[in-house]
């Protein structure tokens, strides 16, 4: 039998513990799950390509059947190359279902192939984002459980390095 090989794409700026969490479940599904680390998009990343292809790396490193790889093409060429049948995205709220549906729709058309499969976030990671993570980070407020230690011990030397780490106490109701 062919091997069952996934795709999971995304930004990781930076990796969270909701995206772990999806790696984990997945890694279960299938033979062999790549992640996919979107490089040069259109989408500003505060993390460089670099490192967020180290700290995903990093992070993933205790899951034997999981690699993680950049790309800089469209997810279903990318599914391609790496001989994926399957596209993982996961789903927080109805938010997430509205975007999600439309690029399945579009994958879909550009490659029938490829099917998506979309996880539901744990609950405990329903309000759980990258951006919502750099944002508190940057006010020096301790992250420590929403991501992986190599990425919380990589954002608290970002703070420091930019004496951040009192904004968060100079912010009065
Ligand atoms: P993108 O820019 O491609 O949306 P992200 O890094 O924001 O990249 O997200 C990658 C994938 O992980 C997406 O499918 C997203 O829905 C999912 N994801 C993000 N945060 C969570 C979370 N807290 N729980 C489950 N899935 C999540």
């Amino acid at each position: 039998m062919p091997e069952r090989i996934a795709v999971y794409p995304g930004s990781f700026d930076p990796p969270t513990n909701g995206h772990l969490d999806i790696v984990e479940r997945a890694a279960k599904m299938f033979d062999r799950v790549v992640v996919g680390v979107g490089m040069n998009r259109a989408k500003k990343t505060f993390f460089s390509d670099d490192d967020r292809i180290a700290l995903m790396r990093d992070a993933c490193a205790g899951f034997p059947n999981v690699e993680v790889r950049g790309f800089d093409t469209l997810t279903v060429e990318f599914a391609r190359k790496v001989g994926a049948r399957f596209v993982i995205r996961g789903i927080r709220a109805l938010s997430d279902f509205e975007f999600e549906f439309e690029m399945a729709s579009m994958n879909r058309r550009l490659a029938p192939e490829v099917e998506m499969v979309f996880l539901m976030t744990a609950p405990e990671y329903l309000f759980l984002s990258a951006s919502r993570v750099k944002e508190l980070a940057a006010f020096g407020a301790d992250v420590a459980e929403m991501v992986p230690p190599n990425v919380e011990k990589r954002l608290r030397a970002n703070g420091k390095k930019r004496g951040l780490r009192t904004g968060a106490t100079e912010h009065t109701d």
